[in-house]
C-alpha cells in the first residue's frame, strides 16, 4: 500500500509539485461510474486569490488509491496553472453534480484536530452523511471538529457547489498533516486513515 502510494504521488511532486505540466487536462477525471466523487483540488499547487497556493501534501496519491481500490470515481489536480482553474467549474462542464463529494484537503495550522469537516454554508444538523463520518472518525479515534472556522468550506468546492445547486451534497475533509503523511507515518496512514476512508464511503454505496 504505501510503496504504491509513494509511486503514485511521484505524478504531483514532480517540478516543485507543478505536477505533469506537459499533462493535457488540468483535472484527472476516473470513473466508476460511483454515486460518490472524491476530489483533490489541491493535489498539486495551484492559484488562489492572485497567487500560488502551495499543495496540499499526499492528497492527490490517497485519492488516487482510495478511489482505485474501492472503484470510486475522482477528480484530482495534476498540474498547477497560472490562472484560476476550479473543480467547481469541472464538475458543471461536464455535468457531475448529480452526485455526492468528499472534497480532500490538508491543513497543519490547527494541530489540535486530525480532522476538520466544512459543511459550508449548510448547517450540519442533518446534513447527509455526516453522522457516518462522525462515527468512522469516532471507530479510529480521530480528533474531528465539524465547521472549524478555518475550515468551514464555504469557499472551496462545498460553498461554492451549493452557490450554483443548493444541495447539501459536498463535505469538505482537512487532514492534519500527521494522518496523511505516508513518508513519515506510514503506520497510521495505513491503520487510521485509508480504513476510515473506506468505512465513509461504504455508506454512500
Ligand atoms: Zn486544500
Amino acid at each position: 500500500m504505501i510503496e504504491t502510494l509513494i509511486k503514485y504521488n511521484e505524478i504531483f511532486v514532480q517540478n516543485n509539485s507543478h505536477g505533469n505540466t506537459a499533462n493535457k487536462n488540468i483535472f484527472d477525471f476516473s470513473n466508476f461510474g460511483s454515486n460518490l466523487i472524491l476530489t483533490a483540488p489541491h493535489a498539486t499547487r495551484s492559484f488562489v486569490g492572485k497567487k500560488e497556493k502551495l499543495a496540499d501534501a499526499c492528497t492527490g496519491a490517497l485519492v488516487k488509491y482510495i478511489g482505485e481500490q474501492n472503484r470510486i470515481s475522482n477528480i484530482i489536480r495534476t498540474k498547477f496553472v497560472p490562472h484560476k482553474a476550479l473543480i467547481s467549474d469541472f464538475i458543471a462542464e461536464n455535468k457531475l453534480q448529480n452526485h455526492y463529494f468528499l472534497d480532500i484537503h490538508g491543513f497543519v495550522a490547527e494541530p489540535k484536530y486530525d480532522v476538520c469537516l466544512g459543511t459550508g454554508y449548510f448547517s450540519e444538523e442533518g446534513y447527509p452523511y455526516l453522522d457516518k463520518i462522525m462515527a468512522a472518525a469516532k471507530k479510529y479515534n480521530l480528533k474531528i471538529k465539524i465547521n472549524h472556522h478555518l475550515y468551514k468550506g464555504c469557499i472551496g468546492l462545498t460553498g461554492r457547489y451549493q452557490k450554483t445547486w443548493n444541495e447539501p451534497r459536498v463535505i469538505q475533509i482537512e487532514l492534519q498533516k500527521k494522518i496523511r503523511d505516508f513518508y513519515n507515518n506510514p503506520e497510521t496512514v495505513k491503520q487510521i486513515t485509508i480504513p476510515f476512508f473506506y468505512d465513509i464511503i461504504q455508506s454512500y454505496k
